[in-house]
């Protein structure tokens, strides 16, 4: 697990304000889950993933 640069998938934007997060983790489920084309570096004012934020 190591620590990674601020990122966030576009399709947060879909999800009800409260539910939006960015991720910072490489080890983090969902954060891997995102396709590089959906990926945006950034929080865009996100908060933080819970997964990420275990890590
Ligand atoms: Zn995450």
């Amino acid at each position: 697990m190591a620590k990674v640069a601020d990122f966030y998938s576009i399709n947060e934007a879909q999800k009800p304000a409260d539910k939006r997060v960015y991720h910072n983790n490489d080890a983090c489920p969902p954060g891997r889950d995102i396709p590089a084309h959906e990926r945006r570096a950034g929080t865009n004012g996100y908060r933080l993933c819970e997964d990420c934020a275990r890590r």
